[in-house]
């Protein structure tokens, strides 16, 4: 059985984004792949928790979501990132594409909540959640390495299957 991807909705051209935009990524064969073989399943965490499209945008502060006008949205992201927890327990998910940055899917580098465009060391929240299931994640500029460990789940999983 070929294993199913979860993935940011907004790289898949859904405008989602706290500006009502996207980031699609274009003519990747890899996505293409997984896209025509219904193996995707997309999630919007923000939009997901309840957030409206559009929104003021938010960034992580001491661990709390906090939107530009100072309003708590901690709440909603933590709501998002669960139902994103529970499509990787529904699909048997191992790998994830996620937007890098972003202070719900971002791994390892997010804003530093001062609005700034500075960029500190850190998860956003959706991945922190990730992360404890052991889940593989990937940002957009990691696509070839991407591709490589979804072939290899593909040639473990008959293994895995008959143990
Ligand atoms: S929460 Fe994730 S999927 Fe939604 S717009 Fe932000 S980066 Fe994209």
């Amino acid at each position: 059985m070929c294993k199913k991807v979860l993935i940011s909705s907004c790289l898949l051209g859904k405008n989602v984004k706290y500006n009502g935009k996207n980031n699609l990524i274009e003519q990747n064969y890899f996505i293409e792949k997984l896209k025509s073989s219904n193996l995707l399943i997309p999630v919007c965490p923000e939009v997901d928790g309840g957030l409206p499209i559009p929104r003021v945008p938010v960034e992580i502060l001491k661990e709390r979501a906090l939107n530009k006008n100072g309003e708590d949205k901690t709440r909603e992201f933590k709501k998002g990132a669960k139902i994103a927890l529970e499509n990787i327990s529904q699909n048997d998910i191992k790998m994830a594409i996620m937007k890098s940055k972003s202070p719900s899917c971002g791994r390892d580098w997010i804003y530093d909540g001062s609005f700034t465009k500075t960029l500190i060391q850190g998860d956003g929240i959706t991945i922190k959640f990730l992360k404890q299931q052991q889940i593989q994640i990937f940002t957009e500029e990691e696509l070839d390495d991407a591709y490589k460990f979804w072939k290899a789940l593909q040639v473990l999983n008959p293994l895995i299957n008959s143990s």
